[in-house]
């Protein structure tokens, strides 16, 4: 058996460590606490299951900490915490991510228990405890993540996009999951940081685009239109001067019309290299594939990727329009990216609709589109086909948008 898993707070405020000591004791998990952030990944071990990382410290802040775990390859999960705005939060989250590091979560200053709970939900009463050795959780190496490529271990999954005028589906999000032999479905948060600093994640994205090319065939719904496949694209893939070409040899031979893809492009490291960027962004669109600005409002840079990248689609953080209801700020925020998005000629989608509330302030708002799992979470394949059998129906039947749920839970395993 391993040692018992623990939980690491790294936070100069005495008095959080304390606090987060005693509730984490009451759930019957150990805990570490240590006020010195340039040393803390002395205290990580094979057994650290989680570290709560304070953003704003004295001498080391945790965006230093983050690119320091990230350097020594740490594998603990990681929850950010901060008394600072939300999007600063969601901004370190990527930024973790890009480094690598599996981000789980973060918590708002000040937390009470159940927060803390709700951050820690994925430690199980079993995974705090005593674990067997063979079964670490999302611990793996980069020959377990070598072999997923040899073994062909990655799949596809699917999340619907609807038109928010009629309920139609107007097109499919490409989500990448990892089945692992022995741990399951892992998601592409745990996965694509390392691919991208290990160099796979160009195979990860032809594997991708392949699969989905050949999946799409069977997502043709009533209205006999391929729905748009929306792809998310590393910036790394997008430095790389032949890869319009290549995509349009792909695109040719499936047989796919390029206007129904679009490239989700995500802002962070798009500045470095930016004109290599540009370059394949620019040849992307002159051959009629569509562009996203995926996430926006979320990070510092927006404003510049408008100006710079030629888009064709804004989509909506899901911490704003999950936010819309709780924060003035966040509602003026998706009302005015919906009215610029339309200003300059964009369509506007919304992501991480959760509640019947969020999607008719939406409609309300008049962006054109919603994805969510309101609507469905992503879903493999053959799934999504019968739930595109399903939708027709309802639309058919006039019964939409009253038929969706008033609300969906947020299990995030899929
Ligand atoms: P993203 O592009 O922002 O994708 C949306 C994420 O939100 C997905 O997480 C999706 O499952 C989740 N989501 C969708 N609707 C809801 C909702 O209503 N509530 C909540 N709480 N979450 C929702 P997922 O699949 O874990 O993907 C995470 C990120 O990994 C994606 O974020 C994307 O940036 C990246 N990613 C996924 N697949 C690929 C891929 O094939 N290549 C690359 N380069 N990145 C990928
Ligand atoms: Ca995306
Ligand atoms: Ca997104």
């Amino acid at each position: 058996m391993a040692a018992v898993n623990h939980i690491l707070v790294v936070d100069d405020d005495g008095v959080v460590g304390a606090l987060v000591s005693a509730m984490a004791r009451s759930m019957g998990l150990h805990c570490i606490v240590t006020k010195d952030a340039a040393n803390c990944h002395r205290l990580v071990t094979p057994d650290t299951a989680v570290i709560l990382l304070d953003l704003v410290m004295p001498g080391m802040d945790g965006i230093e900490v983050l690119r320091l775990l990230g350097e020594k390859k740490c594998e603990a999960r990681i929850v950010l915490m901060s008394g600072m705005d939300k999007r600063v939060i969601e901004t370190a989250k990527k930024l973790a991510r890009t480094l690598g590091l599996p981000v789980i979560g973060h918590l708002q200053k000040p937390f009470g228990i159940e927060d803390l709970q709700t951050a820690l939900g994925v430690l199980s009463p079993t995974e705090s405890a005593s674990v067997p050795d063979e079964t670490p959780m999302i611990e793996y190496d980069d020959g377990e993540l070598l072999e997923a490529f040899e073994h062909s271990e990655f799949v596809n999954y699917y999340q619907p996009q609807v038109s928010l005028k009629n309920g139609e589906v107007t097109g499919v999000e490409v989500l990448s999951r990892w089945v692992h032999p022995k741990r399951g479905i892992i998601l592409p948060d745990l996965f694509i940081g390392r691919c991208e600093s290990m160099g796979l994640i160009d195979k990860l994205c032809w594997i991708t685009v392949e699969m989905a090319l050949d999946d799409v065939k069977h997502f043709r719904s009533s209205s006999s239109m391929y729905p748009r496949l929306s792809l998310n694209a590393s910036v790394y893939t997008l430095r790389d001067l032949k890869f319009p070409d290549r995509f349009m040899a792909l695109l040719v031979r499936h047989g796919f019309p390029a206007g129904r893809i679009v490239i989700e492009i995500t802002e962070t490291g798009l500045i470095r290299e930016l004109a290599r960027t540009l370059d394949v962004l620019t040849r992307l669109r002159m051959k009629a594939i569509q562009l996203s600005i995926d996430d926006f409002g979320a990070g510092y840079a927006m404003m510049q990727q408008l100006q710079n990248i030629p888009a064709t689609e804004l989509k909506v953080d899901m911490s704003l329009v999950q936010n819309m209801h709780a924060s003035d700020s966040d509602r003026v925020m998706v009302e005015k990216t919906i009215e610029m998005g339309h200003e300059l000629g964009m369509e506007v989608i919304a992501e991480g609709v959760m509640t019947h509330e969020q999607l008719m302030l939406l409609r309300a708002m008049g962006c054109d589109a919603a994805q969510g799992f309101l609507f469905s979470r992503p879903l493999p394949a053959s799934e999504l086909t019968k739930w595109l059998a399903r939708k027709d129906k309802e639309i058919d039947k006039g019964d939409w948008p009253a038929s969706l749920p008033a609300a969906m839970d947020s299990d995030p395993l899929h």
